[in-house]
């Protein structure tokens, strides 16, 4: 069984990768979210062990990419904090279980092999709010019977949303998760963007799903929340 262990630091990631390997695992190293994601979506893995604070990509945003990109090799995330919000956070965007650190190699291969015997299991694939519908999978967006047709970025957006539907969000996080860590320009982009993403999912229908919170961000609502 191949194991991608995604971790920085370089002496947690040996002590991971030495004590996967007394457990039989064949174990891969990645030392950033780049190479995590990138080696993930190449190869097949039996499980991927993900740090969530990372250079490049962080462990939320690797997680959510690759199912977006529809794999689904379990994922098991180490928190650094002991914080319930980074665990909800994970569970939300496709993560299976997660490990607090510090953890012993005992309870990590425990909880990889628990893992493992669960398998990829069944996966909620749409996301939805009332009757506007996306399927992370394939990459496709409904208003009821209609299929409408949005960019990459407009769907990648519409998706981050859907995601924290209820929750405010500021423009900062859109730009941290929507576009990626190297972007330099204008943040008002990101009005742009939730203007063309209205004019599609909201006005021709006569819709509000998408709220300007002011002073603050942006919230999705469905009827159901
Ligand atoms: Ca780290």
């Amino acid at each position: 069984m191949r194991v991608l262990v995604v971790e920085d630091e370089v002496e947690l990631a040996a002590g991971i990768r030495r004590g996967l390997e007394a457990e039989g695992y064949a174990v891969d190293v990645a030392y950033d979210g780049i190479d995590g994601l990138w080696r993930a979506t190449e190869h097949e893995y039996g499980a991927i062990v993900l740090d969530l604070m990372l250079p490049g990509k962080n462990g939320l945003q690797v997680c959510a990419e690759l199912r977006a990109a529809g794999r689904w090799t379990p994922v098991l995330v180490l928190t650094a904090r002991d914080g319930e919000r980074d665990e909800t956070q994970s569970l939300d965007t496709g993560a299976d279980d997660f490990l607090a650190k510090p953890f012993s190699p005992v309870v990590l291969a425990a909880r990889l092999r628990a893992l493992l015997r669960r398998g990829a299991g069944e996966r909620p694939t749409e996301l939805r709010a009332g009757d506007l519908r996306l399927d992370p999978g394939s990459r496709r967006v409904w208003r009821g019977d209609d299929e409408l047709a949005l960019t990459a970025r407009e769907t990648s957006l519409l998706e981050f949303l859907l995601r924290r539907k209820g929750e405010t969000v500021s423009k900062l996080q859109v730009l941290d998760n929507v576009w990626d860590d190297m972007f330099e320009g204008d943040p008002n982009i990101v009005e742009v963007y939730m203007r063309r993403l209205r004019n599609k999912v909201d006005r021709p229908y006569g819709r509000h799903t998408i709220t300007t919170v002011r002073g603050s961000g942006y919230r999705l609502d469905g009827p159901d929340g």
